[in-house]
């Protein structure tokens, strides 16, 4: 497995599941995850729950009570659907906000006992034709596998071997920009209250631009200690 992302735990997790000796290969030196929250669909928690996780992100997680988009100018809510037991009921699984650091967390604690993890070694070569295919570290150490799963990001080199060449993301000209607010600030705040007191996802739709906000731990506690 070349990757130690969500994508590259999650798929290790599931070989390993079915029997196989896995390597995940990493090219960061330390084990973490940047950005700020992530929103998990019941498509990917009832997976997570099958998998042992459910009380861990019952514990960590948030379970929004539904999506509201509103306008930008005045803040007026233009539409809203309500999620909470709604997923549960209609999908079989919860929604959930979550910090990606801890969501990465709860997956490297889950795979890392089962599975060899090489961190600081970057592929740079990959033989995928042979009998027995082989990456190259930078290091240059060969390593031979049954199977290479590239789970190397966006901007993967190993798709590139595969399909032959680069096939690099295609730029919208939009940025996306991330931002994390305390809650204990955000009680205290007469306007920013009820995004704590009721979760949500939640929009402000703007011409060319929109803005998305949502909580992403256990708040219940950190509104409880301001209190
Ligand atoms: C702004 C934004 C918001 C998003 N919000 C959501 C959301 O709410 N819900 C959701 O489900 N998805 C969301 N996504 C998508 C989601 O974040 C990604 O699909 C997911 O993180 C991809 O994980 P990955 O493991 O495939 O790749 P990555 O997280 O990129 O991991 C790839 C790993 O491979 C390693 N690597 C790369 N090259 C090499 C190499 N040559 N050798 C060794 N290691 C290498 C990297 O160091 C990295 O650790 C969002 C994405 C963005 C950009």
């Amino acid at each position: 497995m070349v990757g130690c992302g969500l994508g590259g735990l999650g798929a290790a997790f599931c070989l390993t599941q079915a029997g196989h000796r896995v390597t995940v290969i990493e090219s960061s030196s330390v084990i973490g995850e940047v950005g700020a929250g992530i929103q998990v669909s019941p498509n990917s928690s009832r997976l997570l729950r099958r998998w042992g996780l459910g009380t861990h992100l019952d514990d960590i997680a948030v379970k929004p009570e539904g999506i509201a988009f509103r306008r930008y100018d005045t803040g007026e809510r233009v539409g809203f659907t309500k999620w909470g037991e709604v997923m549960e009921r209609d999908y079989g699984a919860p929604y959930y906000h979550i910090h990606r650091a801890d969501f990465h967390k709860l997956l490297y604690d889950l795979v890392s006992p089962r599975v060899t993890i090489m961190l600081g070694s970057t592929v740079v070569g990959c033989d995928p034709n042979s009998v027995s295919p082989s990456v190259t570290l930078e290091s240059g150490k060969v390593m031979r596998a049954d199977l290479i799963i590239g789970a190397d990001g966006v901007k993967s080199y190993i798709q590139q071997v595969v399909s032959g060449g680069p096939n690099p993301a295609e730029p919208t000209g939009d940025a996306a920009y991330r931002a994390t607010i305390p809650a204990s600030v955000m009680v205290q705040d007469p306007e920013l209250r009820e995004f704590i007191e009721h979760p949500q996802m939640a929009g402000w739709m703007a011409p060319g631009r929109h803005l998305m906000a949502y909580p992403i731990v256990s708040l219940f506690e950190a509104v409880a200690r301001v209190y």
